[in-house]
């Protein structure tokens, strides 16, 4: 007779048991999620034949007044309509009006429940005087743009309306498509203290040397994004979703103290009017060094904070195919460079940092910047523009097109004036330079919209950050981007899918950071392999540098590129807050089966006897029995248990190993080992299945099972697995590789999770009044020898 093979019986089995339920297809297409493909962006996932973006080219003039910390400048935009649709007014970006006292941001922002507050209790929790000094301050701060003249290049007045962070230009008649359309806005603001109101922008002041630092960004009014899928971005500025600009040329000149040394985006146009020989000499000697020079050293810069100049200079720049612009500005900067060429990259590392950042900065900084171009260059495309900056000031970490403001600092300390750093803080700096200069690549030239999608420039970042830092050093202290990484976030609750606007995105760093790079991590190792992803990922940038990609873009060419249908991955990952659990829930051994029934009774006796003694045979041990008191009642079945081999057995294995032919008979002398294993899948996140088998010789393997094993059946599966020697152990996902949120689960036979229990002692006597009464007053000098609390740290 024939069978079905087991592991279709087994499945056919599976599926009318599921039957009932409503089928949960996790492999569906998305297709009935994702946009329609069309002529612009393709069903590949590449700009369509008809792509299309905007451009606008800003020429401006400003000054930076020191002593009251404000700009006031002169641009002019120019905009080129290269929609196929007509423009009746134009959108403007004025996101400096976040720092009005009544804007969106404030008003709308919330804070942690009433009981959150009544609970909260030492620094973690509780309102640090940081927070109270920021709210008091943004409340009477007079911040935003006040916008002068609004005109066209022949001088005619503009009518416009300010809609809080947006204004709207009316235009004498529509933009016909293919037109450009010039205007000026004059325009002027106080910059906020970064340190006080937060920010991406702003300055800092020393108190030791009465010394500012600007770093000034989103500091004029910017073209708002028009673009075939949202039309004008029209999202007011709010604080999280960043900035969604076109790309234009810029041509800007910074009027600033003459004793300054200004930061920038773009190429410094007039060397001989701003900086000394020397320093040009440096420069010069910097673009061909291995390592960095330093153009303005500690010791300049310490003498140029003791004076104050009352001329001025001013720095011109200019950059080419950029979204944004910005800088920093001060005399208390120390400033090294390197240059970089390799590829399609010719560029200078440049660090710009205030003494307080050394020794930090000086070793570090412009390190790191080379280090990540040579790092994001592999992953997506070569670094195109003649300078890649940090620098150091009041902004923990921000970025935008060639510059970048990074916070980390070492500790002085207040009375021995020792500087010392944690491992927190160098890590950190270097973790922190390599995200902002690696956000040139996602999102300053691949143009993901940020003011809607956070994870497509952040996730995509902190994914290649992650490769870039295991570049630089063995064991680099990793916080996001290994799928264990982000296990105790995919276990919390108030969680929302990755595809959620920025603006309502909670647990804001875990939803779009770190779970788009840990999943990145699984698609590369466990998914797709590296080659498959590597081509794919690479080709995504190359598709979109200098264009402006959407999500379905990215899933789109990630499938494309590597000729594999993921989504069930995007729908899981991007779509759902679903996370990774498979349990391994039982495992049934079969042998086959030799037929021969000396060996088949044999192992059947065995197993009986393997089987516990009943408790009454147990304590019936030795009792009398009437057959063996009268031995005259025993007979043939007393000599012969259940299973005696008969000769009518004999007859009909030999018979049987006659009908059967060769391959057959070595199939039955194989003596191959089957286990049925059954997994749940109780995250509901599907996955595959990494399988290490353990061999009762000891060897161990693994075996790699593509998610698609959960396409018919979501919630539980059977696999057949097939060894030569009995099986001792299994373990799913042993490399904790899946992001799988309970590992207690994933080993058969179960294993014990280890721990440790601290003990505390019972404390006594505390809230004595009558004894913290009688305890002598100490005077000012013990006060002091005592040591005033540490400086916290950045
Ligand atoms: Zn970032």
């Amino acid at each position: 007779m024939r069978r079905l093979p087991i592991s279709v019986a087994a499945l056919c089995f599976a599926m009318s048991a599921l039957a009932a339920e409503p089928f949960d297809d996790k492999f569906r297409q998305l297709e009935e999620v994702l946009p329609t493909p069309n002529t612009i962006r393709n069903a590949s996932g590449a700009p369509g034949h008809a792509y299309w973006q905007q451009r606008a080219d800003y020429t401006i003039r400003a000054r930076l007044d020191e002593a009251n910390r404000s700009i006031s400048a002169t641009e002019t935009v120019t905009y080129y309509n290269n929609s196929p649709d007509s423009l009746p007014y134009l959108w403007i970006q004025l996101d400096q009006n976040i720092f009005q006292p009544g804007s969106d941001a404030r008003t709308t922002s919330t804070v942690a429940s009433r009981e959150a507050w009544a609970k909260a209790r030492g620094e973690e929790e509780g309102m640090k005087f940081e927070g109270m000094r920021s709210i008091l301050e943004s409340r009477t701060f007079d911040g935003g743009f006040k916008i002068g003249a609004v005109k066209t290049s022949s001088g005619q007045p503009l009518t416009y309306t300010i809609n809080k962070t947006m204004m709207r230009i009316d235009l004498p008649q529509p933009m016909k498509p293919g037109s450009r359309f010039t205007f000026n806005i004059d325009f002027s603001y106080n910059i906020n203290e970064a340190k006080v109101m937060g920010g991406r922008t702003g300055y800092e002041k020393f108190d030791e040397d009465k010394n500012d630092l600007f770093e000034i960004a989103h500091w004029f009014p910017r073209m708002a994004a028009y673009y075939d899928v949202y039309g004008w971005q029209h999202k007011q500025f709010l604080g999280a979703g960043e900035f969604t600009l076109e790309f234009g040329d810029y041509d800007v000149q910074l009027t600033v103290p003459s004793d300054h040394i200004v930061a920038s985006t773009g190429e410094l146009q007039n060397p001989g009017a701003v900086l000394t020989a020397i320093q040009r000499e440096r420069l010069e000697r910097a673009r061909k060094s291995n390592k960095p020079v330093v153009i303005v050293t500690q010791r300049e810069a310490e003498a140029a904070e003791k004076r104050r100049a009352t001329d001025t200079k001013t720095w011109h720049f200019k950059a080419k195919n950029v979204r944004d612009f910005a800088f920093a500005t001060s005399r208390k900067f120390i400033w090294d460079a390197q240059g970089y060429k390799k590829g399609g990259t010719d560029t200078m590392a440049m660090s710009y940092y205030p003494k307080e950042g050394n020794p930090l900065w000086e070793k570090y900084s412009t390190q790191a910047i080379i280090h990540t171009i040579e790092q994001y260059n592999k992953y997506s495309l070569d670094y195109p523009y003649p300078a890649a900056i940090s620098v150091n000031g009041p902004v923990g970490g921000m970025e935008y097109p060639m510059i970048s403001f990074n916070g980390p600092r070492p500790t002085k300390d207040k009375k021995t004036g020792e500087l010392t750093y944690s491992k927190r803080t160098k890590y950190g700096l270097i973790g922190v330079i390599i995200h902002e200069v690696g956000h040139n690549y996602y999102p300053m030239i691949i143009n993901s919209d940020e003011r809607q999608w956070t994870w497509m420039d952040e996730g995509l970042n902190t994914f290649v950050q992650y490769m870039a830092q295991q570049a630089w050093e063995e064991n680099y202290p990793q916080s996001r981007g290994e799928p264990r990484a982000i296990v105790d976030y995919m276990r919390s609750r108030n969680q929302v899918p990755i595809m959620t606007n920025s603006e309502s995105l909670l647990q804001f760093g875990n939803n779009a950071y770190s779970k788009p790079a840990a999943a990145l991590n699984v698609l590369r190792e466990t998914v797709l392999g590296r080659d498959l992803f590597d081509f794919a990922f690479r080709e995504y940038a190359q598709r979109w540098k200098f264009k402006r990609p959407t999500p379905a873009d990215f899933f789109r060419t990630m499938e494309d590129a590597s000729g594999t249908d993921l989504d069930w991955f995007w729908r899981g990952w991007f779509y759902t807050t679903e996370p990774v659990d498979v349990s391994v829930d039982g495992i049934t051994e079969y042998g086959i089966s030799s037929k021969n029934p000396e060996t088949e009774k044999a192992l059947q006796r065995s197993r009986r006897a393997e089987e516990p003694m009943s408790v009454t045979d147990q304590r019936n041990k030795g009792m009398p029995r009437r057959v063996d008191a009268q031995p005259e009642l025993k007979d043939f079945y007393n000599e012969h248990d259940d299973f005696t081999v008969t000769n009518k057995d004999r007859n009909k294995y030999n018979e049987t190993m006659e009908s059967l032919e060769d391959w057959e008979k070595a199939l039955l002398a194989q003596g191959k080992h089957l286990y049925l294993v059954d997994f749940t899948n109780v995250g509901g996140l599907v996955t595959p299945l990494v399988l290490e088998v353990e061999l009762k010789g000891g060897k161990k393997y693994i075996e790699r099972v593509p998610a698609e094993v959960w396409r018919m059946s979501s919630k539980k599966i059977t696999k057949l697995i097939v060894t030569d020697e009995p099986m001792v152990g299994l373990t799913q996902d042993p490399y904790w590789e899946t992001a799988d949120i309970d590992v207690s689960n994933n080993a058969w036979p179960r294993k014990v999770t280890p721990s440790r229990l601290e003990l505390f002692k019972t404390k006594r006597g505390e809230g004595d009044m009558m004894k913290d009464f009688n305890t002598p007053l100490k005077t000012k000098t013990e006060q002091d020898k005592a040591g005033a609390p540490e400086k916290a740290e950045e």
